[in-house]
């Protein structure tokens, strides 16, 4: 089967190992170590009968060095860059961490904002994130990691994404 390492990146508490642990484990961690930076794994089967191992490496967000960062980046295939829909400043520090990467100009990522059950309205930050997307050039993918929704879209773009490349 083919393998593909997708990298989660963004700041501290937006739900980055929430995330990975309901796509690779379907259930929901509420209080998991935030300094804690682990890989995980899920065989994924397609309609087709072909199927794919998908890699995920959970960052530690701030926590961890930019070199570092810039370690686990260069080993994936594609990037999850997350921030929290509920928390439009979480979009920025992914921005500035993003101004930071040695991003492989052809490295597929996809655009994450999570916590979308705690959206009451169309925020700021979804708003901000659906241009921000454009400019990109990525895809925008809204999730929940506490109800599910919208977290195995998120993977799939991403190995689309990896694939065109
Ligand atoms: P990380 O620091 O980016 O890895 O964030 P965590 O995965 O540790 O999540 C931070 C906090 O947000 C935890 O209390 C999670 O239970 C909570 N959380 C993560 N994703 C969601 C979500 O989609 N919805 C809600 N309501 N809470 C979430
Ligand atoms: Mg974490």
């Amino acid at each position: 089967l083919p393998e593909y390492k997708a990298v989660v990146v963004g700041t501290s508490g937006v739900g980055k190992s929430a995330l990975t642990i309901q796509m690779t484990h379907q259930c929901f961690v509420e209080d998991h170590d935030p300094t804690i930076q682990d890989s995980y794994w899920k065989e994924v089967a397609l309609d087709n009968g072909s199927g794919y191992v998908l890699n995920v490496l959970d960052t530690a967000g701030q926590d961890i060095h930019k070199a570092l960062r810039n370690q686990c980046l260069a080993a994936g295939d594609g990037v999850l860059g997350v921030f929290a829909l509920d928390d439009p400043s979480s979009l920025d520090q992914l921005q500035q961490m993003r101004a930071t990467w040695n991003l492989r100009h052809t490295q597929p990522l996809v655009l994450v904002g999570n916590k979308c059950d705690l959206m009451t309205a169309a925020g700021d930050a979804h708003d901000t994130a659906t241009v921000l997307a454009q400019a990109w050039g990525v895809p925008f993918v809204e999730t929940s990691a506490k109800t599910g929704q919208g977290v195995e879209e998120a993977f799939s773009l991403l190995i689309r994404e990896i694939q065109r490349v």
